[in-house]
This record gives structure tokens, C-alpha cells and sequence, in this order.
């Protein structure tokens, strides 16, 4: 069995955003960038059902300009046995992206496709479902585990976060899991995995060797930071936050 597994490359999460003067979008240049935090959770996952004998070969993509090879060679050091790199220079936006996968998925022909439940630059949360119908494979998207069933050889069950709780579903293979925070714990890719991956292949494909044109209906207008909050008040006697919840905040 292959899996396949989306990987973005984001701003770290832990970096400050800056949005650039011209509103045009947040600032890039000369801040951390990393591996998307639940594409890292997408790959530990791919990762395990390797080690437990479930999968034969793990495959990162990443799409996107020159600097997601560095992305690809961090997955390649967590233990991922090939990369695809899809270069391009656009601004890629989810459904782009979701066709580009479902070439690389045409083609390479994974059983499960993995990908992140989000990416934290965008918080657009479409991809994976978007995939899911250009391919017409079933979805189980926000997993909280992830089981391949013994029984029936060619399913796998996800337990997925609801609103309610949890919910589980099985789905036949080939299909598309979105995975969500508490799947895992992603491992830390060791020293010499880091010079092994070195060795190991990136290949690079462009969206027109795939097909697919970079077109898109979306245009951002303008990006800008959130108001500033207010400093808070300190009240006297609840009456007097009473009187400021219906008079001032109008809350109540
Ligand atoms: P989004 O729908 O943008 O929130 O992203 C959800 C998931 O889609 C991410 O966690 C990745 O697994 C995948 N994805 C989105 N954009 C890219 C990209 N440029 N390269 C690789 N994977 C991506």
C-alpha cells in the first residue's frame, strides 16, 4: 500500500505575523517558515502505518515556489521515502491545489491520501474535501485515530471531532484523511535520518507537466491586522459591571 501526504509550507507558529505596507498579504521575507503543523501530524500518521507494516512506500508532495524543497527534505528526515516538489511561483489557493493533488494522485495512485485538517497561513480548511470530490474517493476528514481494518482487507476506520463528539466512519480505499490535533504526537526527525535524507530523491514536476493551469477565481483585496484591544477596566462593585455591560457594552 502508498500513501501520499500533503505538505505545506507555512510561517512558524510561532512567529509573530506581519502584514506587509502594502496590505497586499503578510510578510515572508526573513521569517521562519515550517512544516504546517498538521501536515507534521499527516506525515507522523503516514509514518506509523508504515512502521506497522500497513504501507510499503510514503510519499510527501508540496507545491509551491523553490524553498518547499527545504519542507520536503525535513518530511524526507522524518522518515518519508520520496518527494514530489510542484514548483510554481503563483499564489496557490485550495482548489489549485486540490487539482494538483488529484493529478500527483492520478498518477502515482496512493491508497490513502493524507493531508493536514488546515493549513495555519490561510485556516482555509478546503483542500482535503476538495480533493476528495475532484477524485470521488470517500473522505474522513479531522481524524482523531486512525485504524486499518483487519477484516475487511481494503477499508480503514476514522474516528473523526464533531461538534457533538466523536463519530466514526469506514471508508473504502483509495480514500482522503484530513487529520486534526490529537492524533498524534509528531516525532523529531533525528541527526542521521537528517543525513540519510540528504540521499534521498526530490523530484520536480510543474503544474503544466501535471496539466493543471494556475488559475483562480479568488483575488485578495486587502489584508489587515485585527483592531487592537482596548485596555480593560477595573469596576468597583458588581453593580457598576452591571451598569457597564447594559449601558456601554450593551451586551445585557
Ligand atoms: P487548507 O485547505 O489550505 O487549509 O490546507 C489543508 C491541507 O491541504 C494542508 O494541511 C496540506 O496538507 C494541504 N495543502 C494545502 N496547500 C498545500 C500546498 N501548497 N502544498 C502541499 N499541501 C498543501
Amino acid at each position: 500500500m502508498k500513501i501520499m501526504v500533503a505538505v505545506k509550507r507555512v510561517i512558524d507558529y510561532a512567529v509573530k505575523i506581519r502584514v506587509k505596507p502594502d496590505k497586499s498579504g503578510v510578510e515572508t521575507a526573513n521569517v521562519k517558515m515550517s512544516m504546517n503543523p498538521f501536515c507534521e501530524i499527516a506525515l507522523e500518521e503516514a509514518l506509523r502505518l508504515r512502521e506497522a507494516g500497513h504501507a510499503s512506500e510514503v510519499l510527501v508532495v508540496s507545491m509551491g515556489g523553490a524553498q518547499c524543497s527545504d519542507t520536503l527534505r525535513t518530511a524526507l528526515a522524518m522518515g518519508a521515502d520520496r518527494a514530489i516538489h510542484v514548483s510554481t511561483s503563483h499564489s496557490l489557493f485550495p482548489l489549485t491545489v486540490a487539482k494538483l493533488l488529484q493529478a500527483l494522485a492520478t498518477s502515482e495512485k496512493p491508497n490513502i491520501l493524507l493531508l493536514g485538517k488546515q493549513a495555519i497561513d490561510d485556516d482555509a480548511n478546503q483542500t482535503g474535501q476538495m480533493v476528495a470530490g475532484l477524485l470521488q474517493w470517500p473522505q474522513g476528514t479531522f481524524a482523531s485515530k486512525v485504524q486499518m481494518d483487519k477484516e475487511a482487507v481494503g477499508s480503514v476506520t476514522v474516528e473523526r471531532e464533531v461538534d457533538g463528539g466523536l463519530e466514526t466512519v469506514k471508508l473504502q480505499l483509495p480514500a482522503v484523511i484530513t487529520t486534526d490535533l490529537r492524533l498524534n504526537q509528531p516525532r523529531y526527525a533525528t541527526l542521521p535520518n537528517i543525513m540519510k535524507a540528504k540521499k534521498k530523491t526530490i523530484t520536480q514536476i510543474t503544474p503544466e507537466q501535471l496539466g493543471v493551469q494556475i488559475t483562480s477565481d479568488l483575488e485578495i483585496l486587502e489584508v489587515f491586522e485585527p483592531p487592537k484591544r482596548k485596555a480593560g477596566v477595573i469596576v468597583a462593585s458588581v453593580d457598576e459591571l452591571l451598569d457597564k455591560l447594559k449601558n456601554e457594552a450593551h451586551v445585557i
